[in-house]
């Protein structure tokens, strides 16, 4: 076992260590925005930081919304009391993301993170702070979430390992919910070893979740490794050559890799869109000003100025998805959209199913480098939308996956991603410690001995 957490636990510690933490957090976080709220660690843990959509009692959980502005959790999400229970973990902060997790590059909320290994370029999204904490900290390990990629994409672009368990192995009691069928919450973290660490104490039932699973997670390894063809077309040339680079690697550690057609897996992309959206689109509609979200104080208006002064708190791309989401579920055009997208997930999932019984599916994480800030900003929804093709497969059918940086393009890491078939968790995190056993990436950031 090669964990950070077991290091840092082993390691001694002066006595004003997380006085220090928290100063240096001041200082970086003016740059890099990793955080939303800081907060001065009690106890004497290792370092873990929570995405800002998932509740933390007493401290302020606003999923980057100005309509959640103030509001304070007057309880635990079941993943946070499970890992502050073992006085293993002190929580360091709550991190920056994309409003409500609508996002791929970090950018859709007021004050972006920015990419450690190039601050000019985007961290990824929507976890963007647990990323970019992650890749800033030696001694930390991150609670994010995934709807359609959102450990994935971030941890790529940042070069953590990131990892998005089976849907229902951990409880989402106590998330801001983005898309409630699709919902993960997940880790980030410097090495596959703590990532098994943080998933063993928080795995399991929960009976605050009617969602969450009793079934044991497993793992099996697999020899066997399968590229997509349609998914590599998307990848852009230079990623691609470093790829094949890393998958000659594993065919030397003894992998057998083979390469198959899956025609349509495109589809993916406007089924998983259109089921988060309409989600989506339901979840925000009790944010009113009245019982939830920004509170309207002047009760006198009508009924249009009333909703409208709150709902306006939204940020652009929430609004898109709130009008797109309503008009998905409407009556007239329901089956059309809607319906189609489910049956469309349910093919993907048996498809997927039957290349995963007896192998791991590889691909890079992301089929581009992490734009440029203003590049990012100039894309359309749907460019935007369709970067996240390698990362959505996996997400749509519930399956996890972990995300593994794997070497560098320059001063910007590489990663690929693994997916498991349903409940092998420990089959993907035992192959990623394998990889890092075997290959050693160099993080480039150690603050200090922090
Ligand atoms: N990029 C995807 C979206 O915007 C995934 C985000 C997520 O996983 N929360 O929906």
């Amino acid at each position: 076992m090669s964990s950070y957490t077991e290091e840092f636990e082993s390691k001694q510690k002066p006595a004003d260590y997380y006085a220090k933490l928290y100063e240096e957090l001041e200082r970086i976080n003016e740059k890099f925005n990793a955080f939303n709220v800081l907060v001065k660690a009690t106890g004497n843990g290792m370092p873990f930081s929570v995405k800002d959509n998932i509740c933390v009692r007493g401290i302020e959980t606003t999923a980057s919304s100005k309509i959640l502005k103030g509001y304070i959790p007057p309880f635990n999400a079941t993943v946070v009391d499970r890992i502050i229970r073992t006085g293993r973990f002190s929580l360091i902060g709550k991190t920056n993301m994309d409003e409500f997790g609508f996002g791929s590059f970090g950018i859709n909320c007021d004050k972006p993170a920015k990419n450690p290994l190039d601050e000019g370029r985007v961290p990824g999204g929507s976890s963007s702070g647990a990323a970019v904490a992650t890749a800033l900290l030696k001694y930390h390990v991150a609670i994010a979430e995934s709807t359609g990629g959102s450990i994935s994409a971030p941890a790529a672009f940042c070069g953590v390992v990131g990892f998005t368990p089976t849907y229902s192995v951990l409880s989402r009691y106590g998330l801001i919910d983005y898309a409630n069928s699709l919902d993960k919450i997940g880790f980030m973290a410097r090495s596959a070893d703590d990532i098994k660490i943080m998933l063993d104490i928080t795995k399991g039932l929960d009976k605050r979740d009617s969602t969450s699973s009793s079934k044991p997670i497993h793992r099996v390894k697999h020899n066997n490794l399968i590229i997509i063809k349609e998914l590599m077309d998307k990848v852009e040339d230079g990623i691609k050559s470093e790829f094949y680079k890393f998958t000659d690697k594993l065919k030397g550690l003894g992998y057998n890799i083979k390469t198959v057609d899956f025609r349509d897996i495109e589809l993916s992309i406007p089924s998983y869109y259109l089921i988060a959206m309409s989600e989506a689109s339901t979840n925000l509609a009790k944010f009113t000003g009245f019982k939830y979200g920004f509170k309207v104080e002047d009760f006198s208006k009508n009924y249009n100025d009333f909703f409208t002064e709150a709902r306006d708190k939204f940020g652009e791309e929430a609004k898109r998805r709130i009008i797109l989401g309503t008009f998905i579920r409407s009556a007239s055009v329901r089956d059309k959209y809607y319906l189609k997208s489910l049956s469309i997930r349910r093919w993907m999932i048996d498809k997927l199913s039957m290349l995963l019984k007896d192998a791991f599916i590889i691909s890079p994480t992301m089929p581009i480098l992490p734009p440029k800030i203003e590049d990012a900003n100039r894309m359309t929804p749907v460019q935007n939308y369709a970067s996240d093709i390698l990362t959505i497969p996996a997400n749509l059918g519930g399956f996890p996956h972990i995300s593994i940086p794997f070497s560098y393009s320059g001063e910007l890491p590489l990663s690929a991603q693994v997916i498991g078939s349903h409940f092998n968790d420990y089959g993907v995190i035992s192959f990623a410690s394998d990889w890092e056993k075997n290959f050693k990436y160099k993080f480039k950031y150690n603050l200090g001995d922090l």
